[in-house]
């Protein structure tokens, strides 16, 4: 139960609230989303979320419009969530290390999307970040119960997916992350279709993109992500 009104904000509640305001503003004004299309969350401590709400522009949101969900009842405080909530829920549930989701309508994500075609690990980067490939999850209505299972499906040993005909998802083990991973994968889909023009893209072999994955989590990754945390943990 959410009842919170009374005793005050939740722990890193205010936090998380700045955090998905500004980390909006920067999808919206880089072109990763379109209007009201796309949404973010944050974890929070106790087995809640905050999450933006549904239908709202990045632009004119503010941080009291963001809505806190109970991540195992789906019960929500302070206004209309997402209507992708219950996936996001589900990442969270399902994915211990992940403390923020972000799912963008990004140009050349929906492409690749489009032709739903798996992209192969042709980037160092997009193999550090997102690992040895970035798969694309069945179709689904959004919002369902399909989509949720298709995703995280998709998402299975990666840090995001994209998600057929619609967009991608893009996790994070701090939103700083989340951030860089939406912008990898937008950059990593662009990359695929110019190079499939440019002579066919030509992956890198499977066992090292598996292996700069697990260094960039393990290791490279580290002092951003300790700095991040402290930084968003306010
Ligand atoms: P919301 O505005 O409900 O977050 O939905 C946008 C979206 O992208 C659905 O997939
Ligand atoms: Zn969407």
């Amino acid at each position: 139960m959410i009842g919170a009104e009374a005793k005050g904000p939740l722990p890193g509640e205010r936090e998380a609230r700045e955090l998905i305001r500004s980390a909006g503003v920067v999808l919206s004004s880089e072109g990763l989303v379109q209007g009201t299309w796309g949404n973010l969350s944050v974890r929070l401590p106790g087995g809640f979320m905050a999450i933006t709400p549904t239908g709202t522009d990045y632009l004119a949101m503010s941080v009291a419009d963001i809505v806190i969900v109970d991540l195992e009842t789906g019960e929500a405080r302070g206004g209309k969530p997402s209507s992708e909530k219950d996936l996001h829920a589900e990442i969270y549930r399902r994915r211990s290390e992940v403390e923020a989701v972000i799912h963008t309508h990004s140009m050349s994500a929906c492409t690749v999307a489009s032709a739903r075609r798996e992209v192969p690990p042709i980037l160092d980067d997009l193999a550090q970040i997102v690992g040895p490939s970035l798969r694309v999850a069945d179709y689904a209505l959004p919002g369902t119960p399909k989509m949720r299972k298709t995703v995280l499906r998709a998402l299975r040993g990666r840090m995001a997916a994209l998600m057929a005909n619609h967009g991608a998802v893009a996790l994070g083990r701090s939103m700083e992350e989340a951030l860089v991973c939406a912008r990898i994968v937008e950059k990593g889909c662009r990359a695929f279709v110019e190079s499939e023009f440019l002579g066919g893209a030509k992956p890198i072999n499977k066992v090292e993109a598996v292996l700069m994955h697990e260094v960039y989590l393990r290791k490279y990754s580290k002092k951003n992500l300790e700095r991040s945390k402290s930084k968003e943990g306010g």
